[in-house]
């Protein structure tokens, strides 16, 4: 996708501080942190958002979580860490280029 801030970022078109990344997903820094360690991992290919995942995408999305035991764990995060997905602007989505925020090193209170 042309304009999509995620697909430039995959291009390197766009420069991302890098944490994990094979032939199917990149995980890098969020440039917005909403807490000490805030990673955000996506699949390569372009997907807007949670509710158009298919077969196809499902993959990209397994292997996201996959490997999220050992980026966290790459990251230090082995207390614990939060996985957040916002699908949609009315769930406060903003790129929409399907994402999911790794946030840790920090204690957080319940979401409900
Ligand atoms: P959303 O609100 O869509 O769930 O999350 C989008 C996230 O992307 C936000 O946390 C925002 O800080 C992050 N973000 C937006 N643009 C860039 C960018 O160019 N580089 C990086 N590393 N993060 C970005
Ligand atoms: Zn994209």
């Amino acid at each position: 996708m042309e304009d999509c801030i995620f697909c430039k970022i995959v291009r390197g078109e766009i420069p991302s501080d890098k944490v994990y990344e094979d032939e199917d997903i990149l995980c890098f820094r969020d440039v917005n942190p909403q807490a000490p360690v805030h990673l955000l991992v996506i699949p390569k290919n372009h997907v807007p958002k949670l509710s158009d995942i298919d077969v196809e995408s499902a993959k990209y999305i397994g292997k996201i979580f996959e490997k999220i035991p050992s980026i966290t764990r790459g990251a230090g995060l082995d207390k614990g860490f939060r996985v957040v997905a916002n699908c949609g602007e009315y769930a406060g989505q903003t790129v929409f280029h399907i994402h999911f925020h790794i946030l840790g090193g920090k204690r957080f209170s319940p979401v409900f």
